[in-house]
């Protein structure tokens, strides 16, 4: 492999970076070195790393915003590309003047890389309604769209308002697709289990008042402030929420669907491996209190499984992925 990194090395240049750790990229600061690093600003730089490195036989793995992940501790094989392509623009629009207002849908384009705070605030401030819900979720566009990331209060998917997009599939084909393509559901997306690379996507979005829209925005971001522990390390939500059939089947407490109302309710709230602790304020939050192992994350994943099970009968699923090796 040492032969193919230098390849790599050749075609990249100065930019690509070895030995690098990834923990710095993450929003839960834990994880070990990827063993090639490169960070791609544009779109073209993203597909000609992706490109060179299959070619070369090189595993490859594309990095958003680290929001939603957890890096073993021993690190990445192989080569990590951090997303960082940043355009966002106005494609044009759909619609009718009526009474000197536009009315219709609009259509904005944003690289995969773009951080969706970014784009919640450019679409608001534009008066572009649709993704006014997800101020706050961090994280870039291709990981909110390979997650389809989702609001509750109200209830909203990024997918929902995703109208084509462009991927580099497995096969190195650049091609336009429809939002069907993604089959998006809850928490999933097809792309997935295609292992395409999401390099940027059009949004449709429907017009609207600024006002009304960044008072939408900020009860998103008041309720997250509410809700879940602030200025922490972590990777948000450990475990996926239950169907309402699981809910049924285990008689959970009020039919709750959540999965934090069920570690809670095993009494694990506030307890520590390390220096991971599942949260005292959100028990579906596992924060690194400094200097956390990812091996102390996975020994808490596995107490509230074992005792999910145990007190309802439910097998707790993963909302975080697990990347490299542990
Ligand atoms: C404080 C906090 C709050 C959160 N709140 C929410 C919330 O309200 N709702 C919610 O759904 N999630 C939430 N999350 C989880 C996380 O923010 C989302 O899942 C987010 O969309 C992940 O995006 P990312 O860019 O960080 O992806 P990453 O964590 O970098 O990657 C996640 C996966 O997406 C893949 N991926 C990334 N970019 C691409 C691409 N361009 N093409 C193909 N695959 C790609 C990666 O390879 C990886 O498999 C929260 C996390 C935190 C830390």
């Amino acid at each position: 492999m040492k032969e193919q990194y230098q390849q790599l090395q050749k075609i990249l240049g100065e930019r690509l970076r070895e030995n690098e750790l990834l923990a710095r990229y993450t929003t839960f600061k834990i994880g070990g070195s990827a063993d090639l690093f490169y960070e791609a600003k544009t779109v073209e730089e993203l597909v000609a790393a992706v490109i060179a490195s299959r070619k070369l036989g090189i595993p490859v793995w594309v990095l958003g915003g680290g929001s939603n992940i957890l890096i073993g501790d021993k690190g990445v094989r192989g080569f990590v590309v951090k997303n960082s392509t940043s355009r966002i623009f106005l494609r044009g629009m759909r619609g009718t003047l009526k009474d000197g207002k536009a009315r219709g849908n609009v259509y904005v384009e944003a690289d995969s890389g773009v951080i969706m705070n970014k784009l919640v605030r450019f679409t608001v401030e534009e008066g572009l309604g649709g993704l006014e819900m997800h101020l706050g979720l961090p994280g870039t566009v291709g990981g909110a769209i390979y997650m389809n990331s989702k609001w509750t209060h109200p209830e909203g998917y990024v997918g929902d308002v995703v109208y084509q997009a462009e991927i580099l599939t497995p096969k190195n084909e650049r091609r336009v697709i429809p939002k069907t393509y993604f089959q998006f559901g809850y928490d999933v997306s097809s792309i997935q289990k295609t292992g395409d690379c999401v390099l940027r996507a059009v949004f449709s979005l429907r017009q609207g008042e600024k006002d009304t829209l960044w008072e939408a925005a900020n009860a998103a971001i008041a309720y997250r402030k509410q809700t879940q522990p602030q200025g922490v390390f972590s990777p948000g939500c450990t475990f996926r929420n239950i169907t309402k059939a699981q809910a049924l089947a285990a008689a959970t407490p009020g039919g709750t669907t959540s999965a934090g109302f069920l570690i809670d309710h095993t009494g694990l709230k506030g307890i520590t491996v390390g220096r991971a602790q599942i949260s005292p304020i959100h028990a579906n939050f596992i924060i690194n209190r400094g200097g956390a192992r990812a091996s102390d994350v996975l020994q808490l994943i596995s107490r509230a499984k074992e005792q999910v099970k145990r007190q309802f009968g439910v097998i707790l699923e993963e909302e975080i992925i697990r990347v490299g090796e542990f």
